[in-house]
């Protein structure tokens, strides 16, 4: 008998009928004597139309108050998980985020968690049920409900699973596994049986939503084996895990794209000591994450900056950035949403050399022109005009030759 948590995304639990199914697949596992601890998404589309309404009512809601908002779409799909269950004849009991005992800092909509209490879960398995957690959500020392950014329930799945010393943790979605890039965009595309740690943390943060980019981390500090598969087929899935010696021959062994960043470029930067620290230390004050950053060489004593920062931060980041140009002195900050990054991924890549050119080579192929470029040891990210996103993807996939098996 194992303990496994099983976590369900929005498309899985989208309607009632989904949810019955859910309710079938939870009550199989059960019936084969597993312990189950379910936990569940929003249904989809949900959590997108709380943020509908949180900004029709006001231009910057309130971060606590948009939390308080945020993890009633939770609350729906657990409840209704339960019932169905409970109708079955499958004991089952529904748990918000506060009831599991998930305690996270005051961040509120990008909380981390602090701990995990578990008790009432634990005696509740005890007693023979289900237990149904609302995902994304948890509450501050004092009380206050937090979420957990978007895409959070992966991340309550994998913590729950450390917490409570799972033998497994069973992402459920609509996709049947990690595949080289995203299967929706390129059919080609090839499911992988298993993925490091490390290459899914860089695909996910690098726009992969198929697992969230803080749920990789976690599985991966505390070891945590996830399995990704699909809520409508049987179909074996994708083992996230550690890296084992075959992974290592692949040079590049996945292509992701992100359409949820904007470039921002402040002109005219005394080009002198302590101007970069007071910029993107302002920016930092507003928590807004910078991704890429380029200076460019400097002429008469100025130069340009610019940088990435997550689209969905821009509102909140633009007075600062405004007021941090300012204070350094220069006059013009331009912002293009209009772009894309799209990158390769791979562990392989820290043994090889020509990987960037391959893919610089590929884009130019196809016409498309790189505004900016960044590399790791296991990747390279280039930013792109966002129409040619889908192009870029499926030129580079054939590039690196990732529809056939390594
Ligand atoms: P859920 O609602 O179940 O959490 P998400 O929409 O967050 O599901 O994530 C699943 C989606 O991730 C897929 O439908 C697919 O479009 C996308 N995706 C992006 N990159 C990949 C990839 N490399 N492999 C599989 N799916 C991917
Ligand atoms: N419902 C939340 C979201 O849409 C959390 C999740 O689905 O993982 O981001
Ligand atoms: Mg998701």
């Amino acid at each position: 008998m194992s303990l496994i948590v099983q976590k369900y995304g929005g498309t899985s639990v989208g309607n009632v009928e989904r949810i019955k199914n859910v309710a079938n697949r939870v009550a199989k596992t059960k019936k084969a004597g597993h312990d189950v601890v379910v936990v569940l998404s929003a249904m989809s589309g949900e959590t997108d139309k709380l943020i509908g309404l949180a900004t029709a009512m006001a231009e910057n809601p309130d971060d606590r108050e948009m939390d308080v908002l945020l993890s009633t779409g939770e609350r729906v799909t657990i409840a209704l998980l339960a019932m169905a269950l409970n109708d079955m004849g499958v004991p089952a009991m529904s748990f918000t985020g506060r009831q599991t005992g998930i305690v996270t800092d005051a961040a509120h909509t990008k909380a981390r968690i602090a701990s995990i209490d578990g008790g009432r879960i634990k005696a509740a398995l005890k007693s023979g049920k289900v237990c149904v957690v609302a995902g994304f959500q948890g509450i501050t020392p004092d009380s206050d409900v937090t979420t957990l950014g978007r895409g959070g329930s992966d991340l309550t799945a994998v913590a729950v699973a450390a917490a409570l010393k799972a033998d497994f943790c069973d992402i459920y979605t609509d996709v049947d596994g990690v595949y080289t890039t995203d299967p929706n965009i390129v059919p080609k595309a090839r499911k992988l049986d298993k993925i490091s740690y490390d290459e899914m943390l860089e695909m996910a943060s690098l726009g992969a939503k198929v697992l969230q980019t803080r749920s990789v981390e976690f599985a991966k500090k505390f070891n945590v084996p996830v399995r990704v598969l699909s809520s409508f087929s049987d179909a074996p899935g994708t083992l996230v895990t550690k890296e084992d010696k075959k992974m290592e021959k692949v040079v590049v062994s996945g292509v992701a794209y992100d359409k949820n960043q904007a470039k921002v470029t402040v002109s005219g930067v005394p080009d002198e000591p302590g101007v970069a620290a007071k910029l993107f230390g302002m920016i930092a004050d507003a928590k807004v994450n910078v991704d890429m950053i380029i200076q460019n060489v400097s002429q008469g004593g100025k130069t340009d900056m610019t940088f990435t920062v997550p689209k969905t931060d821009l509102k909140k980041a633009m007075p600062k950035i405004e007021a941090a140009a300012k204070a350094i002195g220069c006059k013009k900050v331009v912002v293009n949403e209009d772009i894309s990054k799209v990158s390769i991924i791979g562990v392989g890549m820290r043994s090889h050399t020509g990987v960037a050119s391959r893919m610089f080579d590929a884009l130019a192929k196809e016409g498309i022109n790189i505004m900016m470029i960044s590399t790791s040891e296991i990747k390279v990210s280039c930013v792109i005009e966002q129409k040619y996103t889908e192009l870029a993807v499926r030129a580079l996939h054939d590039a690196f030759g990732l529809d056939k098996a390594a």
